[in-house]
């Protein structure tokens, strides 16, 4: 049975963005594979966290993954930070991680991009994300499009690895879904959506009331002339719009583009907004039932026992051909 790892980071509300490119294929994966989902609070400090907001996000984030679908007898759920080995790895593999390399990576120029402070960890992120991904022998790695970059930079670390001192990790793929990918902000089609903005109008939150829905799809930008029509280059807003309409209907980009033949942008943002306020409405309710029960402590105090489990053997692996003395 193939291996999944993935990880959110607990550093807000999850966008849809975030939903459609890559939780919902969390959800599916579960069924073919043996899956551990993580929130990565580790990865969240490499900017400035309230620590009662971090603490906050990491338990909600857990419910919020049980409640898109994910089934704790199916798939191991934990937060990173209760399995030390991450931590421990992620050290190890700064190590064989190159600083040219790191500094390749656009998340990184992104995030620290006009920014007065940048933290060291922010640079090494990717380091501890390879190690995440690494420690469980993983074949697969569901992610967004942006994470593309990072996922080859794992796979160079954990071939470095193996080349210098023998075989120790799997090599992994990414799983990045073909439309949703990528989906991008309301406010600005070329940028990708993001919890972490700044601004509440570029995202729609999972957990957004629908009138808040509503209002932000009304406001959302539009391309120039009034036609549904799906064109990346010229009409890039709408585009973005159509993809998260096809995603929340189940309908092919021909069946969205003539469903909406005629129509203007009137109507394609109501029914728009309808289709994300009834698809996110189980999941609201759900969510809402397992933050206010201790579910989702008992699912979190499990998975991390699993979690640890599973990855004891690739840490002493790795401490031993590094050279480490055993205790
Ligand atoms: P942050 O701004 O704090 O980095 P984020 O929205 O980018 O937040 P992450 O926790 O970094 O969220 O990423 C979680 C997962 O969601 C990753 O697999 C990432 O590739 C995916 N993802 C993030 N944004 C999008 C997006 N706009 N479209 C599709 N997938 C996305
Ligand atoms: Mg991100």
């Amino acid at each position: 049975m193939k291996r999944v790892f993935s990880g959110i980071q607990p550093s807000g509300n999850l966008t849809i963005g975030n939903y459609l490119g890559a939780m919902k294929n969390f959800v599916h994966l579960q069924h073919e594979a043996d899956c551990l989902f993580c929130v990565v609070d580790l990865h969240a400090i490499t900017v400035p966290q309230s620590p009662e907001a971090l603490r906050q996000n990491s338990r909600n984030l857990a419910a919020l993954y049980i409640a898109a679908g994910i089934d704790p007898e199916k798939a191991t759920v934990f937060i990173q930070s209760h399995v030390t080995a991450h931590a421990e790895l992620g050290w190890l593999l700064q190590c064989i991680a190159y600083y040219g390399e790191l500094g390749r990576m656009t998340q990184f120029k992104d995030k620290s991009a006009q920014k007065d402070v940048v933290t060291a960890g922010l640079f090494t992120y990717p380091a501890l994300m390879a190690a995440d991904i690494l420690l469980y022998q993983t074949n697969l790695v569901p992610v967004g499009e942006d994470q593309k970059q990072h996922l080859e930079l794992t796979r160079d670390i954990a071939e470095r690895f193996n080349h210098r001192f023998g075989d120790t990790f799997a090599i992994p793929d990414p799983y990045i879904p073909q439309v949703g990918g990528r989906i991008m902000s309301l406010e600005n089609p070329a940028k990708k959506m993001s919890k972490s903005d700044e601004s509440a109008g570029a995202y729609i939150s999972m957990l957004d009331e629908p009138d808040v829905i509503r209002k932000k799809i009304s406001r959302a930008v539009t391309d120039s002339d009034r036609e549904v029509r799906y064109d990346l280059e010229n009409k890039p807003a709408i585009s973005n719009l159509m993809t998260i309409f096809g995603l929340f209907t189940e309908m092919s980009m021909d069946e969205v583009t003539q469903h909406f033949a005629g129509k203007g942008y009137g109507p394609f943002k109501k029914e728009l907004a309808e289709a994300v306020v009834e698809g996110l409405a189980p999941v609201q309710k759900r969510y809402h039932e397992l933050v206010a029960s201790d579910e989702v402590d008992q699912v979190l105090r499990l998975g991390a026992q699993k979690a640890a489990s599973m990855c004891e053997s690739t840490l002493v692996a790795v401490k031993d051909k590094l050279g480490f003395l055993p205790q």
